[in-house]
């Protein structure tokens, strides 16, 4: 059974988490597409680009070139901005506080989306983002939408900035959780939302087995 499944919600949810170890499960590819707005974002910052300047972020946007590569030590796939590795760049503090305003440049999200559509062709994939069941793959086998209380969400960021050496308030990331949820959910192209066949799972006390097993099952019935 060759299937897409969406995975979409809010940020920190555990969306990548699962997917991850869904696609691991099933023999599907994993796709991050939150990966790629935050490569096009660090791509922006180095560039010193002007988000309100539709000349020089379509330029720019013309310049950036993204791909995954398997990293058989992660046993997952690393994102890669024109030919180098980004992956452990892109999960900084400084890019989350970006990624949701460059993520709401409609052409941005056009050029995405056009690259995603292309990467699932042959089907099999596990997709998370934000607008996967809605706009990506409006006719998805399998869409689940992910939430969680926001205070747990921000815990378990903390946790993961925190493994990668980088300290940071609650606060602060609380603040920045809410700040991308609500930018995500307002933009006028592909907000985050809840597509209607999507069924709803609350992660806030469930494990990562439990989660991963309710995809596996939603795709298994
Ligand atoms: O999933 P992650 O938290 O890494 O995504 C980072 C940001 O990228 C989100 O806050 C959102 O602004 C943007 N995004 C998006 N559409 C997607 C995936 C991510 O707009 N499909």
């Amino acid at each position: 059974k060759k299937t897409i499944i969406a995975l979409d919600g809010h940020s920190s949810c555990g969306k990548s988490t699962t997917a991850k170890q869904v696609a691991k499960k099933l023999g599907y590819a994993f796709i991050d597409t939150g990966a790629m707005y935050r490569a096009v974002s660090l791509y922006f910052h180095e560039n010193h680009i002007t988000l309100t300047n539709p000349k020089e972020v379509e330029k720019a946007l013309s310049e950036v070139h993204i791909t995954f590569h398997f990293n058989e030590h992660r046993g997952a796939s690393d994102v890669y901005l024109n030919g180098l590795n980004v992956e452990e760049e892109i999960r900084k503090m400084y890019i989350s506080q970006m990624v949701s305003e460059v993520s709401a440049i409609t052409v941005v999200r056009k050029a995405m989306v056009a690259q995603q559509q292309k990467m699932a062709k042959h089907r099999g994939v596990v997709m998370d983002g934000r607008d996967i069941g809605t706009k990506v793959f409006p006719d998805a086998e399998v869409k689940v939408f992910m939430t969680a209380d926001p205070t747990i969400r921000a815990g378990r960021r903390q946790q993961e900035l925190l493994s990668k050496g980088e300290m940071v308030d609650l606060d602060v990331i609380i603040e920045n959780l809410k700040k991308r949820d609500i930018i995500d959910s307002t933009r006028e192209e592909g907000p985050l939302s809840q597509a209607n066949d999507a069924v709803l799972m609350d992660t806030s006390f469930m494990t990562i087995d439990e989660q991963v097993d309710f995809v596996i099952q939603l795709h298994d019935s």
